[in-house]
This record gives C-alpha cells, sequence and structure tokens, in this order.
C-alpha cells in the first residue's frame, strides 16, 4: 500500500518545496523505498509550456514529452529516475478534465462544483502515481503559499485526503521560514505560528515543520515552535541556509527527517540512508583541483532559473571532472563584432542556449563565429545548435543569407527549417516536438567518444530542424551530423571535425543530466574547456 507526504509551504514563496521534497525523497530512496514526486500548480495554464521563461524559470521536458514545471528536473536529479505527464497536474488541467467530463455528460444532472467535483478531481489525480503500483511512496508538493486563492481547492483535498487514508498513510509537511530580526538579534517564530493557523483554518494540523532559517534554532525556539503549532518537539526540523542544494539531503539526514517520516507513517526505518556515492559527488564537488570559466550566451540571462537545468548540468560535469565550472551569464543582444573577443575572449568554453524567436540571436551567431575561428570549445543546445548550422552556412559555405525559417521565411537558404508535421499546426501548447526520441551516433565522432555507445535517445523541445537538403555541401565543408534520427533521418547532433570541441545538439542533453549520471557531453565540453584552459597557460 502506498504511503503518502504532502508539503506545503507558508509565510512566503521560494523557500525550496522542491529541493526539500527532492531531498526527503532521496532519503527515503538511501534506505531502499521506491519513491517519487509530484508537483500540483495552481496556476490555470494547463502546462508551463506556453509561459515565457521569465514568469516561471525554464519549462521542464520529462520522457513522454510533457512540458513541466522547473521542480521536476530537481525530483530527477535528486533521484535519477524519469517523471512524466503525471508527475506534474496545474489547476487548469483539473478544470480541463472536469469540464471535459461534464461535456460527456459524466455529471448529468447535477451541479458540476469547486466541491465536490474539482477537489475529487485534485484527489484522483493525486492518486494516480500510488495506484500504479510502482511506488511505496509518494510525495506530492503543493504550489504557492497557504493562504492564496488558488490553492484552497488544493487545500481542501489534501484535507479530505488525509481524512480519506488516515493518519498513519497521509501526513503534511509544512516548509516554513523563521526569520532573523537584525535589529532584534532574533530568530522569530511568530510568521510560523501564523501560517500553521492558517493551515488550521482549513482543517489540516501538519505533522511536520521544516523550518527554513539562516541561523540555527536553539532547543528552547524549537520547543516554542513545537507548543504553539501542536507538533512533536522531533517534528520540528532545521533547514539552515546551505552553500550548494545538494548539501541538503544530509542535512536533512542530521535532523532525521527521513526517519520522523517514516515513524509517523508507520513503516520501518529499513537501514541508515546510503548515501555514499551522493558523498562522493559532494566531495568532488567541493573539493575541485581545476577550475574553468564558460559563457552561457542566451536572451534569458537575467534569469538564472530559465537556464536550471543548465546550470545544474555544469555542476554535476564539474564534479565529475573535479573542477569548478563558473558560469559567466551573457545576454546575447550585447555581442557585436566589434566587442566579441572583449565578452568572450577571456573564456575557456562558450555554450549557445536554447531560445525562441529573433531577439539576441545575431549575437548567438557572432558569438559562435567567434569560437570557432578561435578554437574555444563550444556547445549548443537547440537554438544553439540552429544557430552553428545558421553560422557555418553564411560564413564557411557562403550562403550569404542562410538563416531558420523561424526568423526569416522569406530567406534563400533557410537551412533550419520546419518540420513537415508542424506546419499545419496552429495551435501552441503541446504541439513542438516533445519528449525523448532516440538518435543513432556515428563512430568516430566527439559525440561517439562522449557517449561511447551507438544507440542513445535524448529529450526534445522544438518545432524547427536542420534541413537535409544542405547535409551533403555541410559534410563536404567538415561540419558533420554525428547524430542522425534512425526512424525520421533528422539531425540531432552536429559537429566540427577540425576543433577541439564544437558540437550542438538539436535535443536538450542538459535534461537528462542527474547527480548519479551527469551529461556524457556536458562532462566532455568541461573537459575541453580545461585543455582549453591548459593550453593557454603552458
Ligand atoms: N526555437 C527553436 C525551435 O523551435 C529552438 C527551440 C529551443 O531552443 N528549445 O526549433
Amino acid at each position: 500500500m502506498t504511503k503518502y507526504i504532502f508539503v506545503t509551504g507558508g509565510v512566503t514563496s521560494s523557500l525550496g518545496k522542491g529541493i526539500i521534497s527532492a531531498s526527503l525523497a532521496k532519503l527515503l530512496q538511501a534506505r531502499g523505498y521506491r519513491v517519487t514526486i509530484q508537483k500540483f500548480d495552481p496556476y490555470i495554464n494547463i502546462d508551463p509550456g506556453t509561459l515565457n521563461p521569465y514568469e516561471h524559470g525554464e519549462c521542464y521536458v520529462t520522457e513522454d514529452g510533457a512540458e513541466t514545471d522547473l521542480d521536476l528536473g530537481h525530483y530527477e536529479r535528486f533521484l535519477n529516475t524519469p517523471t512524466s505527464q503525471a508527475n506534474n497536474i496545474t489547476t487548469g488541467r483539473i478544470y480541463q478534465n472536469v469540464i471535459n467530463k461534464e461535456r460527456q455528460g459524466d455529471y448529468l444532472g447535477k451541479t458540476v462544483q469547486v466541491v465536490p467535483h474539482i477537489t475529487d478531481e485534485i484527489k484522483r489525480n493525486m492518486r494516480i502515481l500510488g495506484d500504479s503500483g510502482n511506488y511505496d511512496i509518494v510525495i506530492t508538493e503543493l504550489g504557492g503559499t497557504v493562504g492564496d486563492i488558488e490553492s484552497l481547492p488544493f487545500i481542501e483535498a489534501v484535507r479530505q485526503f488525509k481524512w480519506e487514508e488516515g493518519s498513519s498513510n497521509a501526513i503534511v509537511i509544512h516548509l516554513t521560514l523563521i526569520p532573523f530580526l537584525a535589529a532584534a538579534g532574533e530568530l522569530k517564530t511568530k510568521p510560523t505560528q501564523h501560517s500553521v493557523k492558517a493551515l488550521l483554518e482549513y482543517g489540516i494540523q501538519p505533522d511536520i515543520l521544516v523550518c527554513r532559517t539562516e541561523h540555527h534554532i536553539s532547543p528552547d525556539i524549537r520547543k516554542k515552535i513545537a507548543l504553539f503549532c501542536n507538533v512533536n518537539i522531533n517534528a520540528v526540523i532545521e533547514s539552515i541556509d546551505a552553500s550548494s542544494i545538494y548539501s541538503v539531503p544530509l542535512l536533512m539526514m542530521k535532523e532525521q527527517l527521513d526517519k520522523t517520516v517514516l515513524s509517523k507513517l508507520k513503516l520501518p526505518a529499513k537501514h541508515e540512508p546510503d548515501m555514499e556515492s551522493w558523498k562522493d559527488f559532494l566531495g568532488r564537488l567541493k573539493n575541485p583541483t581545476a577550475e574553468v570559466k564558460i559563457g552561457l550566451v542566451g536572451k534569458y540571462v537575467e534569469l538564472p532559473d530559465a537556464y536550471k537545468s543548465i546550470s545544474e548540468a555544469f555542476i554535476h560535469a564539474g564534479a565529475k571532472n573535479e573542477c569548478k565550472v563558473r558560469v559567466e551569464y551573457i545576454p546575447s543582444e550585447s555581442i557585436y563584432p566589434e566587442n566579441v573577443k572583449e565578452k568572450l575572449g577571456h573564456l575557456q568554453g562558450v555554450l549557445v542556449a536554447p531560445g525562441f524567436g529573433s531577439r539576441g540571436i545575431e549575437g548567438k551567431i557572432e558569438a559562435i563565429k567567434y569560437v570557432r575561428e578561435h578554437e574555444i570549445p563550444f556547445f549548443g543546445i537547440c537554438l544553439g545548435m540552429q544557430c552553428a548550422v545558421i553560422e557555418y552556412g553564411r560564413n564557411v559555405l557562403g550562403l550569404k543569407d542562410a538563416n531558420t525559417t523561424e526568423i526569416n521565411d522569406t530567406a534563400e537558404h533557410q537551412v533550419i527549417n520546419m518540420m513537415e508535421e508542424q506546419k499545419n499546426i496552429t495551435t501552441k501548447g503541446g504541439t513542438m516536438r516533445l519528449g525523448a526520441y532516440p538518435c543513432d551516433i556515428k563512430k568516430g565522432t566527439k559525440a561517439y567518444s562522449a557517449y561511447g555507445k551507438q544507440h542513445i535517445t535524448e529529450r526534445h523541445r522544438h518545432r524547427y530542424e536542420f534541413n537535409n537538403k544542405y547535409l551533403a555541401q555541410y559534410e563536404e565543408a567538415g561540419m558533420i551530423a554525428s547524430g542522425i534520427n534512425p526512424d525520421s533521418k533528422l539531425v540531432e547532433i552536429v559537429e566540427l571535425k577540425n576543433h577541439p570541441f564544437f558540437v550542438g545538439g538539436q535535443f536538450h542533453p542538459e535534461l537528462k543530466s542527474t547527480v548519479a549520471n551527469p551529461h556524457p557531453l556536458f562532462v566532455k565540453f568541461v573537459a575541453a574547456a580545461m585543455e582549453h584552459a591548459k593550453k593557454k597557460t603552458i
């Protein structure tokens, strides 16, 4: 029988519910439990696929092609197990399901209401992963902050769920903040008391409080929180600011969050969490023997969350190479022929990021020209790969107006164009080429030396592709297709033969990089940057 843990947030947003959920899941997994995490988001978009990255950070794509919240990336990076559409549900999806059912006549004769129809649909979705039989424990993170109008139906659904399942089968962890008032020199518990009161008003007594804090919480303060919030003293968990999100599982282990959870769920502790390989990763992360500076050229760089999976993939690949990777975020719009040397000349590697639309695209192309000519390691992802193809077309093949149809649909040389099956699609949500597709790697290429195998799969999120009409011309001129989709023959990876490291992928490798499995292309790219650094110092 599956047990359920709900994680709610109080006092303020951005406390890191995703990291706490992932850390707890990691510890339970390391004790031998089969665990998954799902996120319920209270906004009305069906999924975050149509959101501008500035709104909500990166859109994370799962194996089955769901466009989801970036917290799912944390779940996968921590647990090293894939998530799916069922792991991310929004208010929009709940309402869509209910309205579809209403139209089909499923509620014939009834008035369809928030309670019970919306709350029932929420509970049904909360149970889907548990009902699959694949998990002992399902952790459900509720987006938003308790007290928000939007999250009310979710909170009510949790209350009912807990009542239906019983207190040892469904528990609530409330993540809250204990602010430090510098003027008073004190940690303050009142906001936490108020936020627990808000939960109580909705009929939910939290079982465990995880308290975010900048300073250690004294036993007296723990006692005070326990007393006024009506929880056991060992259910007051300190979550102190950490230098890395990857330290949080160990901090939670020290606080015995996993043990407390298991005892509340009446599950055996089995054995101490086996965190050896995690500690090994942290050891390498915290004791690098080299350092490289890599530029991330993109159009959303003011908000690093827009590139969350890329920056995490650099952390994994850096640890693997025992190298500190300093990522310098460079707005692509700021790059011109006159300043490109000043912008990029000091870097040991440049990654050109994914993106949509024309803003900043010429800066990306300029950056690629510079790193190609100066033999600085280059890694292009999705739009970054497409820009590399455009740059090579314009400056090496002499196709002067080479472009992507996305930017110029009247260009003579549309070296990147829309796939046939995309041409008749007019709606936006969930209609791109999404999710995992197979790719065959050519032996003897840089891609092969990274992956070490011929058949791989990678996740996609795009509408445009390499135009195969130009493939022979490109290959003759030195840009080869080292990865091809075996079914559609679409070009998935391009690379240059005569360059230390110049690789572009039509897919998003960053989405598959985890602590246990750093992505091979990122690992090779960082290694190439380290080589470049050595060359410079000789
Ligand atoms: N805009 C490009 C496309 O749709 C690239 C998308 C991306 O970088 N994810 O093909």
